[in-house]
């Protein structure tokens, strides 16, 4: 593991012995359900918004709101406007149990397409290799995760898939565990664990 707070290496459940704080024994680090829900929840608000202005100075908001239940066109209008958020509620729904942990034996999964368990006995390589975000497992939605990060409206995200190799047993091919953008909060911390463990990932 390392230190929470100087990143030095230390056995997990120790003591730092550069600045003494406290190494976990695990870390776990969290899906974006909730981040997807409130950003795609917040677009439909704006929408919203939006239209309660523009009817508000035009037709007016009360012929407006019965004009849709009139004019099938207006009532379509109203219900696209709410895609977002049902975007949102379905991706909160599937990352909702999304779950990385790592400690110093292994990393674990608990997820909605299935858990999984690697020690980093098992582990005979670390790799990276560049996806777009429709090839991942939320696919284009991913996008989403760079809204409001690190203090920017769209922040910089990197678009690397990280696998780490198991061994292979009585000739299935070998467990791959994958890592992939937009799942994950805290993705560069996990990374450094990661690496602490297996060493630095071998760009494909
Ligand atoms: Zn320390």
């Amino acid at each position: 593991m390392l230190c929470p707070q100087c990143e030095q290496p230390a056995p997990g459940g120790s003591l730092c012995s550069v600045c003494g704080a406290q190494i976990p024994d695990r870390e776990t680090f969290e899906g974006q359900g909730t981040h997807y829900l409130l950003v795609l929840a917040a677009i439909s608000l704006l929408l919203v918004a939006a239209s309660l202005i523009w009817a508000h100075y035009t037709v007016g908001v009360g012929a407006w709101l019965r004009s849709m239940l009139q004019e099938p066109w207006v009532a379509l209008y109203g219900l696209s406007i709410l895609i977002p958020l049902g975007l949102g509620v379905y991706y909160w729904w599937i990352l909702r149990e999304e779950e990385v942990s790592i400690s110093d034996e292994a990393i674990q999964r608990r997820s909605h397409w299935g858990d999984e368990h690697m020690a980093w006995d098992d582990v005979v390589a670390y790799r990276q290799r560049q996806i777009l975000l429709r090839q991942t497992r939320v696919g284009r939605v991913a996008w989403v995760s760079r809204v409001m990060r690190n203090h920017k409206l769209v922040a910089d995200m990197t678009t690397l898939r990280y696998e780490l190799i198991g061994t292979a047993e009585g000739g299935t091919p070998p467990p791959v565990f994958a890592l992939e953008p937009g799942t994950l909060d805290d993705m560069p911390w996990l990374l450094r664990l990661i690496e602490e463990r297996v060493g630095p990932p071998t760009p494909l």
